[in-house]
C-alpha cells in the first residue's frame, strides 16, 4: 500500500508538469493485502487521467517460500511477471499510442528491479522509484562498495556494532540495520542485486525532499556510484478518502469534541500488531498518562502462522485489560483502520505513536505533529534512527524493537508500560523543542512541492531528463 500510494501522487505530479505523458500504471494484485485492491479498483474506476491495467493474478505461493525470506520470495515472484508486463507494454502501450509517440521510460519500483530487463528490451530509460528515504536509498547503493571489499553478508553476532555508510551523519548500529539484509536465505543477496541493479538507471526517484535529508542528499549527489536522484516528495495521498476504513466519520467526529492539540494518536501501519501482553503495556500507559488517545488496534495472525492484522471489529475482548475502555471512555477512542492522514490532519492531535513506516513519517511532518518511535519491520528501526539520533525530529521510545509481520522472528520484546508513559508525556509537552522542529519541517515540507520549491524543481529536471530520450 505504502509503495503504490506514493507512486500515484507522483504519476500526478508528473502529470501536471508535463501534460503530454501519457502514463500507463501497470498492478500486480497482491497476495496478503485485499484493502489495496479495494483502493485500487476505486482509483481506476474515478480517475481517467491515466490507464491502469490489472495483470493477472499469480498462484499463491507457499508458507515455506514466504517465511523463508520475504524479499527473496517478492525478488522470485516479480520475475514471473515478466513476460505480462513485456506484453502489457506491447498490447496497452505501443499498439495504441500515436506512431511518433515514443516511450519515455519505465518507472520502476524499487523491488521490481527485475523489470529493468523488460525496459532495456524495449531500449527504454529506467527510473527506480524509491519509497523510502534518501539515506536508506545511500545504504542500499553501498552495499556493493562493501561487498567488494568485505565479501560476505552482515551477521548480527553484535548488535553494537557500528557500520559508516556515507548517507548517515553518525555512525549506524547494527541492530536497526533492516533484518533483510542479515537473512542468509535468499534476503541479502536479493537486497544487493537490486542495489546493483539501481546503479544502472537512468535515475532514481526518491519520496523525500532536499531540506529535510540535506546530509543524505549530499551524500547521493557526490556519490560515484548513484545515477542522478529526484528528490521529489514529499508524495502523499492526503484525502486517504480510498482507503479511509468504515470508522473514519465516526473517528473525525469524536476528534471534533477534543481540545487542540490534546489527543495522542498510535498508529502501526498497514502490517503492525501487538499480541494481548503488549496491548496491556500500552494500555497501562495510556491509563496513567492521562493523556486523550485514539488508538488503532488490529488482531495479531494466530502464533506461528504466516498472515496479516486482522480488523477486531470492535470487538476487544482478550485483547485489553478488564475495564478499560469503560474506565477512559471519556477520554479515549480505540478504533480498527484509522484514516491517518485525517487524524494527522485534525487540531485535536498532538502526538503521534508511530512505527516509523516512511508514509507515516513524512505524513506526520507534513501535518507537523512530532512522533515517538516504535518501529517493527521492514526498514522502520532506521528510519527511527534518522528521525531520533540524525535529525533531532522525533521522541525516541526504541529504535531496535523488531516484531517481523506475520509471525516471523524471534520473541519479541516487551515493552514496559513506564517507558510508553514516559515518551507519551514528553511528545505531548508543549514545551518539547522536537515540537518546534517538526512545525519548521512542516512548513518547508509543503514549500518544497509548491512551485519554485526543490521538489518542484526536481521533479522538472526528470521531466527534462524524460523528454530527451530518444
Ligand atoms: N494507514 C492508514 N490507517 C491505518 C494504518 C495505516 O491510513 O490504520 C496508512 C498511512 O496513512 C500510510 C500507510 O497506510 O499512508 C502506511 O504506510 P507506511 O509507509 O507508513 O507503513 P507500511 O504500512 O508500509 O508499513
Amino acid at each position: 500500500m505504502g509503495h503504490i500510494v506514493s507512486m500515484l501522487d507522483f504519476a500526478k505530479r508528473l502529470h501536471d508538469q508535463h501534460r503530454h505523458f501519457s502514463i500507463t500504471i501497470l498492478l500486480i494484485k497482491p497476495l496478503f493485502d485485499p484493502s489495496y485492491n479495494l483502493y485500487v479498483e476505486s482509483l481506476a474506476a474515478s480517475d481517467t487521467q491515466f490507464r491502469y491495467i490489472h495483470l493477472p493474478p499469480p498462484p499463491p505461493p507457499s508458507e515455506h517460500q514466504v517465511l523463508t525470506s520475504l524479499d527473496k520470495f517478492f525478488y522470485d515472484f516479480l520475475e514471473s511477471y515478466k513476460s505480462q508486463v513485456r506484453d502489457a507494454i506491447v498490447h496497452h502501450v505501443l499498439s495504441s499510442s500515436p506512431s511518433t509517440a515514443r516511450l519515455a521510460g519505465l518507472v520502476v519500483d524499487c523491488i521490481c528491479t527485475t523489470m529493468i530487463d523488460v525496459a532495456d528490451e524495449f531500449a527504454a530509460p529506467t527510473y527506480i522509484f524509491f519509497t523510502s528515504s534518501a539515506a536508506f536509498l545511500g545504504l542500499m547503493l553501498h552495499l556493493p562498495i562493501r561487498h567488494a571489499l568485505i565479501g560476505t553478508e552482515f551477521t548480527i553476532s553484535d548488535p553494537d556494532s557500528l557500520t559508516h555508510f556515507p548517507s548517515y551523519a553518525n555512525p549506524v548500529p547494527t541492530s536497526v540495520i533492516p533484518s533483510a539484509i542479515f537473512n542468509k536465505q535468499g534476503g541479502y543477496s536479493t537486497s544487493l542485486n537490486h542495489a546493483r541493479r539501481f546503479r544502472n538507471t537512468k535515475g532514481i526517484i526518491v519520496n523525500t525532499f532536499e531540506e529535510f535529508e540535506s546530509c543524505a542528499m549530499k551524500s547521493l549527489l557526490v556519490s560515484p556510484e548513484s545515477p542522478p536522484v529526484y528528490a521529489v516528495g514529499p508524495l502523499l495521498d492526503l484525502s486517504g478518502d480510498a482507503r479511509s476504513g468504515s470508522d473514519r466519520d465516526k473517528i473525525l467526529k469524536w476528534l471534533d469534541e477534543q481540545p487542540p492539540s490534546s489527543v495522542v494518536f498510535l498508529c502501526f501501519g498497514s502490517l503492525g500488531c501487538f499480541d494481548p501482553p503488549q496491548l496491556e503495556e500500552i494500555a497501562a500507559a495510556l491509563e496513567k498518562s492521562g493523556h486523550r488517545f485514539l488508538w488503532s488496534i488490529r488482531r495479531s495472525p494466530p502464533k506461528g502462522e504466516f498472515g496479516l492484522p486482522t480488523d477486531c471489529g470492535g470487538d476487544y475482548d482478550g485483547l485489553l485489560p478488564e475495564g478499560f475502555l469503560k474506565r477512559t471512555k471519556n477520554r479515549g477512542m480505540v478504533c480498527g483502520w484509522a484514516p491517518q492522514t485525517a487524524v494527522l490532519g485534525h487540531a485535536a492531535v498532538g502526538g503521534f505513536v508511530s512505527h516509523c513506516g516512511w508514509n507515516s513519517i513524512l505524513e506526520s511532518l507534513w501535518f507537523g505533529v512530532p512522533m515517538v518511535t516504535w518501529p517493527m519491520y521492514a526498514e522502520q528501526q532506521i528510519n527511527a534512527f534518522e528521525m531520533v539520533v540524525e535529525l533531532d525530529l522525533a521522541v525516541e521510545l526504541r529504535l531496535d524493537y523488531k516484531c517481523e509481520f506475520g509471525g516471523i522472528g524471534d520473541k519479541v520484546e516487551l515493552v514496559a508500560a513506564e517507558e510508553i508513559e514516559r515518551a507519551v508525556r514528553r511528545v505531548m509537552d508543549g514545551e518539547n523543542l522536537v515540537r518546534e522542529r517538526v512545525r519548521e519541517m512542516r512548513d518547508k515540507s509543503r514549500k518544497a512541492v509548491m512551485e519554485g520549491g526543490s521538489s518542484f524543481d526536481s521533479l522538472r529536471r526528470l521531466v527534462e531528463d524524460m523528454l530527451g530520450n530518444h
